[in-house]
């Protein structure tokens, strides 16, 4: 989150999904149901004031083979002191957002422990995360309209939640986490669903990034704290709640790899795990070569103009270019590192004002 973003005004259909996981799960995880009692009829009964045929659609919904009622059923079987071992892990992670509160003192969030007796996690995840696909997508929703009132003539989904988060976030058309390109964006969960599926329609967690940046070889499944700590978030940005934007400069070195550099050491740590996060200084090495093409080009474009550059002719032009590069942030794919180079050319005693003069005037 190299820029800053904001979160989209749906907020109350997302959290009424997430209350909707939680009274579920809740009831799941209580001592007196077990896994007969869990039929469509008692889970109608724990939902006072759906639509019943959403219910019905939704229990029968299936994935890999399991319908969401066998899902249920599945938690419903377990041990009740693994019940409450996963219902005290659910509580504890929703409370993640404090974290980033330094008045508040939530438990620490944390991974969902792989290998649990009874296959445990894997049934928790298998349950939570179809929350988010594939009940959050178009084919299927929620019945709730943007502000979390239930309503069975609409369907709460993913595109609706993307097109609030375009109209909330018009003035930025880049990837806010690498500021390239976002043709054929995605939803990203911040904490990965696969290890922190309680996450998976969590309002601060979805964020639209570009393909590239969600690669598995960049952002991928990697977890984006520090598991295990007292204060897993400390070393970490957040998309929404701790933007890294107004905290760096990007230094370009002289071997032209642009690197992010922060104002304090808490900063320093921040960038630097978001760098290796989404490999940032590697993808904007290639994309700094990409920016001096384009520069030299343009100056050929003045050449063929007729124009002949002096030292002060071409530092004036650089300047121009950088002053109106500015305005194109967030606007225009790369122009946060355009910008940089430009600033860096600027100076007359820069090496890259030297290759940009010898290159004006051959
Ligand atoms: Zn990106």
């Amino acid at each position: 989150m190299l820029h800053r973003i904001n979160l989209p005004n749906c907020l109350p259909a997302l959290e009424w999904i997430v209350q909707l996981q939680t009274d579920l799960l809740t009831a799941l995880c209580s001592n007196a149901v077990d896994q007969a009692q869990v039929t469509l009829n008692w889970v109608i009964t724990q939902l006072p004031g759906l639509p019943p045929n959403w219910v019905i659609s939704f229990c029968s919904w299936a994935i890999e083979g399991a319908s969401i009622l066998e899902r249920m059923q599945n938690i419903a079987a377990l041990p009740v002191a693994t019940k409450h071992q996963l219902l005290q892990h659910f509580n504890n992670n929703l409370q993640y957002i404090d974290a980033f509160d330094h008045a508040k003192n939530p438990p620490a969030t944390r991974r969902l422990e792989h290998g649990m007796p009874h296959n445990a996690d894997k049934k928790y995840r298998d349950f939570l995360e179809i929350f988010y696909d594939p009940v959050f997508y178009r084919s299927k929703g929620y019945p709730v309209d943007t502000d979390g009132n239930i309503n069975g003539a609409t369907r709460f989904h993913k595109d609706i939640f993307l097109d609030r988060c375009h109209k909330i976030n018009d003035d930025l058309r880049v990837c806010p986490l690498c500021d390239g390109s976002l043709d054929g964006s995605q939803v990203d969960h911040w904490l990965p669903k696969k290890h922190f599926p309680e996450l998976s329609c969590q309002p601060h967690n979805l964020i639209e990034i570009c393909q590239a940046c969600n690669s598995r070889s960049n952002k991928g499944e990697k977890s984006t704290l520090t598991n295990g700590d007292a204060t897993p978030f400390e070393d970490w940005f957040h998309p929404y709640l701790r933007p890294a934007n107004g905290k760096f400069t990007i230094r370009i070195e002289l071997k032209g790899v642009p690197q992010l550099q922060g104002g304090n050491a808490h900063d320093a740590i921040r960038l630097s795990n978001l760098d290796s996060l989404i490999n940032l200084q590697s993808r904007w090495a290639k994309e700094y070569r990409t920016q001096i093409k384009r520069i030299e080009g343009k100056i050929r474009g003045c050449k063929r103009r007729g124009a002949t550059f002096t030292t002060n002719s071409l530092k004036s032009l650089i300047e121009d270019w950088r002053d109106a590069v500015q305005d194109q942030i967030g606007l225009e794919t790369h122009a946060m590192l355009e910008q940089s180079v430009l600033s860096l050319a600027s100076d007359e005693n820069s090496h890259l004002f030297a290759e940009f003069f010898d290159f004006a005037v051959s």
